[in-house]
Parts: C-alpha cells; structure tokens; sequence
C-alpha cells in the first residue's frame, strides 16, 4: 500500500464521507480502488479487485452490473461515483473500415477516438486534450487551441468503451497510439496514470509494446515518460532544419533539433526497441532528398523507425500533399540506404479521422497559429525544398 494517499483519492474519500460532489471510479489504478475500497467504504481489499474487474474485464456501464458487490456499497458508489467517464454519442465509419468514435465528457466537451481495423492487429488512436496547445501549423487540431486536459478516466475510458463498441463486431484492439487530439506529454501526469491503468494484467493488460505515446517533443517531459513508464515513444519529426521545424511546430524555438535528438540518444531502451519517427510530408516545405539524407543524419545514433505520413489536407490549410513521385522517391532515397521506413496508409480521410484531422475549431485559429501561417503565407519557403524530387 502506498505511504502517502493521492490527492484525487482523498478528494474521493471525502466525497464518500460528506456526499458532497462526485468522482470517477477509472481515474484509480488498482492499487488505489483496494484503498478507497478499505477507507472509503468499510470492506475488505478484494472489493477493489472486484470493481477493478468490473470496470476492465466486464466493461460494466453501471454499478447494478456488479452483482457480486455488497448492495450496501454499490448503493454509497451510486450516490457519488460514476462507472463511465464518457458517454458515446457517434460513429462514423470510413469506406476503408475507419470508424471515428464520439464521446461526450460530462462537462459537455466532446472528444474523438479513431478505431483503425488492419488484417493482424486493430489500433485505437486516442485523444488525450480537448483542443491542443502546440499551435502546430499543419494540424487541424491546432486550430481549437487548448480547451482543456483530459482526466486519467477520460483517457482510459476511450479505450474501454472502444472494446465494448468494436469488440465484437471488429475483433480485438490490440494497440493503442496516442496520437489523437492534443500533446499527451503536455498533460503527463494524467497519461502516465491512465497507461499504469492500460497495462495493469487484472484489467485490460495491454502489452507495453502495444502503446506508443507520440510527442511533439518536450524534452523534460519525454526524459520523465522514459523514467516512468516502459511504453513505446513516437516523434513527430516532420523536418530536418531547425528554421523549417521552427517555421512549422513552435515547440522547436523551444527545444529544437540537436537539444531533442540528444534526449531521444538517452531515452532508455532495451535492444529490440526503436524510436518511431513520423514525418508528415508537405510539398515543396519538406519533401526533398536533401531531408530525406538529413533524416538519416539526425537518427544515426537513435535505433529509429521512419513512418512518412503524406500531409492530409482539411479547410483553409495552405499546405498541399507531395506529388505521389516525390513521396516514393524519398521513401526509395532510405530504403536504398537500409533505413527502416514505412508510409502510413492514410486511413479514414473522408470523415476526417486522419491523423491530424480531429477536432472542431472555432472559426478563427488561435492567434499563435495565425502568426506562422501568414509567414508561410508571405513567404513560401525555397531553401531548403528546392531539390524536391
Ligand atoms: N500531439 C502529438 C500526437 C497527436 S498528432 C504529436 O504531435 O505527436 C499525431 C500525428 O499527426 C503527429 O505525428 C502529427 O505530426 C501528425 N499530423 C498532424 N497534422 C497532420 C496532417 N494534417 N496530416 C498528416 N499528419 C498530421
Ligand atoms: Fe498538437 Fe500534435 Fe497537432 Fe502539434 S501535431 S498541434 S502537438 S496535436
């Protein structure tokens, strides 16, 4: 048992003990619901067990499900607790089996999850913000800016909710990305509890290899994700030059490329593990062969992984997608050079469930955004493009 009791679960023992407001049961690891099970409601460890059982093997959406819990704390749970986090509002299904899933958080924000069938595995692709801060120039999401953080529940429940929705229809999910909307590592503590939740083996136990968090890389924050948990780690690299980087992903004039690479050489990693790349291609931005061998020169020293994710495009973006010949030709530049390079298949792109579609933006883009766009706008870039393929 922990020495010290998080502050979330005092904050639910006390509502157990005034009745004053309410908390959600999946913000708990598992060690946790055996403590609120001890304190907050008279009964042995094991109830914790059970509820955790409830919650992650059954996939219960109420308290009446749990048969095998006392009514007498079923009925305290009822008065304050809530079993689901989320309630889902939609679907929609893409022509390639693409299914971008709607919850709706009981604050009334609502958030996407993206169901990604494939032949061996399905991949959850889940949101960890409302909104996102980073102002990426590219990205759809970025035009909402930050609503707010998503709770560890918030996140959990996407993907048991998922498994419910999905399961029997589409088989199992055997993977989960954090490349939804928002900046997971911007809302750490929240993710790094909901990935302790994820992989516990008495609920949804899902391999560490099967969950990849994918940053728009904060260094601090990825030096903590290494220290805290053993999950895979992804990179939106998306250029090669800290003036195009710069020019497109404002967290660069933060932490820019020599800063973030010598993080990710000491990111711990056992021998059989790689940092994923992904590198979103733009045309005439970051699609020559120059990038393609800048790529190779950044990650010489990482065990790396190259996913290209040709640009998806979405309203009033003035960015277009390379020509099929420029992509090929800079997938076939690493491939020559015995880089190990994928290109994403770009999935659910008529109904907006691709990578860096999600969200509802206001109008107008937050103004950080705006600023870098007209520079784009202004000043198409030459440089470093000029080779383009
Ligand atoms: N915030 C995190 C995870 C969510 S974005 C991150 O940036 O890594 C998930 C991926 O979508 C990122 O690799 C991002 O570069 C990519 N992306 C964003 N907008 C895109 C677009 N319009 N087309 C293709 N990929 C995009
Ligand atoms: Fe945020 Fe990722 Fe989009 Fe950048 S690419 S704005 S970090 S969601």
């Amino acid at each position: 048992m922990q020495s010290e009791t998080p502050k979330h679960l005092r904050h639910a023992l006390d509502v157990l003990r005034t009745k004053e407001g309410r908390f959600d049961l999946q913000d708990f690891t598992f060690a946790e619901l055996a403590q609120l099970s001890i304190e907050g409601l008279g009964e042995k460890a094991y109830r914790g067990k059970q509820l955790f059982q409830w919650l992650y093997l059954h996939l219960a959406g109420s308290f009446d499900e749990m048969t095998n819990i006392s009514k007498s704390s079923r009925a305290q749970l009822a008065d304050v607790a809530r079993v689901s986090a989320l309630e889902h509002v939609g679907s929609h299904e893409s022509a390639d089996g693409t299914n971008k899933l709607t919850f709706r958080c009981h604050d009334g924000a609502i958030i996407e999850t993206v169901f990604i069938p494939s032949e061996n595995r399905n991949t959850l692709c889940i949101s960890s913000q409302v909104g996102c801060a980073m102002g990426c120039t590219f990205c759809f999401t970025a035009k909402m800016g930050l609503k707010r953080n998503l709770s560890a529940s918030e996140i959990v429940d996407q993907v048991a909710q998922a498994r419910k929705l999905m399961g029997e229809k589409n088989g199992h999910i055997g993977n989960i990305v954090f490349m939804g909307m928002g900046e997971p590592l911007h809302n750490l503590d929240n993710v790094i509890r909901a990935i302790h939740i994820l992989v516990d083996t008495n609920g949804l136990n899902f391999s560490r290899r099967k969950i990849t968090v994918s940053t728009s890389g904060l260094v601090p924050q990825i030096r903590r994700l290494g220290e805290e948990t053993d999950i895979q780690l992804a990179i939106s690299l998306n250029a090669t030059t800290d003036a195009t980087r710069s020019s497109i992903m404002p967290v660069n004039d933060r932490w820019g490329l020599d800063e973030l690479m010598a993080c990710l050489r000491e990111f711990p990693l056992d021998n059989r593990e790689r940092i994923t790349f992904e590198y979103v291609l733009i045309k005439d931005l970051n699609d020559t062969l120059d990038d393609a061998k800048r790529i190779m020169e950044l990650t010489r020293n990482v065990p790396a992984k190259i996913n290209l994710i040709p640009f998806n495009p979405h309203p009033n973006t003035p960015f277009e997608t390379p020509s099929e010949q420029t992509i090929d030709a800079f997938q076939q530049y690493l491939l020559d050079r015995n880089v190990a390079v994928f290109r994403r298949r770009t999935r659910g792109q008529d109904e907006m469930a691709a990578c860096g579609q999600l969200g509802k933006p206001g109008d107008k883009e937050p103004a950080h955004v705006r600023k870098r766009l007209e520079n784009f706008r202004n000043q198409p870039p030459s440089g470093d493009s000029s080779a383009s393929a």
